[in-house]
């Protein structure tokens, strides 16, 4: 299968370049040439598939054509060693829980797929690769365990010292084996420009062997279509129509469900349920796509003033502002609202959500129509955010899973840099 650039300004590439290059030569991200539709008997089946065989069907649909089908299957089931429940928290509205993975957030799907997918395309070569991420917290973390272990990658993940939370430095600083933590004396941003420069260095790039793991790779953005089908699964009664509410950031995981729909499960529509960074909403409600500097919330992982997917989305529908409207409607919720749902939900059900849940479990509340059933996507666990949440629902009533416990029992490793180039470039020098 091929891939083409949203920006339509550039030769075609094969999944191995799309995945290796991360963002195609015009700036543009990579989109796969069809999507195949699933047959009806997929769908008779589904039931009594498990999350590994669901999504070994859904990645065949895309990678079928350029992975032999026993390593594609061996990735598949590699990647997915949990499950994505659903549970019912009220009436007529389900929480899919993508947070069973190691770093316990959903970006673990597409970070521990892409690791192995980059792996097999990488070990014909004998030679080491070096990924290179910069992190304002969560994606750092998934990434690290993501490729933790895999030969021929090492990891280096750069981080803002002071400005992640503890339970996010520990998920990335403590692993040891091919992860490598930089604790850099500056912003989020400055990382960036770091890994940027790094990028722009033809001479270093001569020497060692480097790539990203951005969220906008198709090996890391694909695969978040697998838990749609698995939420379909798990519904008992499939008569109903099905509202999936989506937290967003980077609109990743909402494009990811329009693919799912294109390839003929049976949604609805979607809510894209915003925090105060609204941009999407705006256009919804405008036809007009105003990006602008983000703004801080409790839900901060949606913090986002330009979504990197939404030239996906514009891409799938071909700026047809009707068509998208037809599937996709916002809402958008300040801080105080989103403590509020959180609250509420706790006390009248006991389940607790984490503040980027909140937000998808809101929308559901109020727009859900009789008749529907509204599931929306619990993007990560509540002890990830225990400062905030317990600032809602009262200290010591957030635990914490063994799994995160275990993280914070570990011994933080971390190379110290300030923000300039050179010493940077001087540790990637060394590398081989
Ligand atoms: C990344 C993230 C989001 C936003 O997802 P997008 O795919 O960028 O829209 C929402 N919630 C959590 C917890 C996240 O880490």
């Amino acid at each position: 299968m091929k891939y083409y650039s949203t920006n339509h300004n550039t030769p075609d590439v094969t999944l191995e370049l799309a995945v290796t290059q991360g963002l195609a030569a015009d700036r543009g991200l990579f989109m796969p040439e069809r999507i195949e539709t699933l047959p009806e008997s997929f769908f008779r089946d589904i039931s009594s598939m498990n999350f590994q065989e669901i999504s070994f069907e859904v990645a065949k649909k895309f990678f079928g054509e350029d992975i032999p089908e026993y390593t594609l299957q061996k990735i598949v089931f590699n990647t997915l060693t949990f499950d994505t429940p659903l549970i019912e928290v009220s009436k007529d509205i389900y929480s899919l829980e993508l947070f069973h993975g190691p770093t316990s957030a959903f970006k673990d799907v597409g970070a521990r797929f892409m690791a192995r997918l980059l792996s097999h395309f990488l070990g014909k070569e004998k030679k080491m690769v070096h990924v290179l991420v910069a992190t304002s917290g969560d994606t750092g973390s998934a990434v690290a365990n993501g490729f933790l272990g895999v030969p021929g990658i090492k990891v280096h993940v750069l981080y803002p010292k002071g400005k992640v939370s503890d339970i996010q430095e520990k998920q990335f600083t403590t692993l040891g084996q091919n992860i490598t933590a930089l604790e850099i004396d500056g912003t989020f941003d400055d990382c960036q420009a770091l890994v940027k420069s790094a990028f722009m260095d033809e001479a270093l790039k001569s020497k060692i062997t480097i790539t990203s793991a951005n969220s906008i790779n198709v090996a890391r953005f694909l695969p978040q279509a697998f838990y749609y089908f698995n939420a379909w699964a798990k519904l008992e009664d499939k008569s109903r129509k099905v509202v999936f509410s989506v937290p967003s950031g980077n609109f990743g995981n909402l494009t990811a469900g329009l693919f799912a729909k294109r390839m003929g499960l049976p949604v609805s529509n979607f809510i894209a349920a915003n925090n105060l960074n609204d941009i999407v909403f705006n256009y919804l409600k405008s036809g007009i796509y105003s990006p602008r500097p983000s703004v801080s919330t409790i839900a901060n992982a949606m913090d986002v003033g330009d979504p990197s997917n939404f030239a996906r989305i514009l891409d799938l529908y071909k700026n047809d502002h009707q068509a998208i409207c037809a599937d996709i409607t916002g809402t958008t919720y300040t801080d105080d609202q989103i403590r509020e749902t959180l609250f509420a939900v706790y006390k009248s059900t006991g389940y607790l959500l984490d503040p980027h849940g909140a937000v998808g479990y809101r929308a559901l509340e109020e727009e859900l129509k009789e008749g529907e059933t509204g599931i929306f996507l619990e993007t990560a666990h509540p002890a990830k955010f225990t400062e905030t949440v317990e600032a809602i629902v009262g200290n010591g009533n957030v635990p914490m899973p063994q799994k995160l416990q275990n993280f914070m029992k570990g011994e933080k490793l971390s190379l110290e840099f300030t923000s300039d180039y050179a010493s940077f470039r001087a540790y990637l020098n060394e590398l081989e």
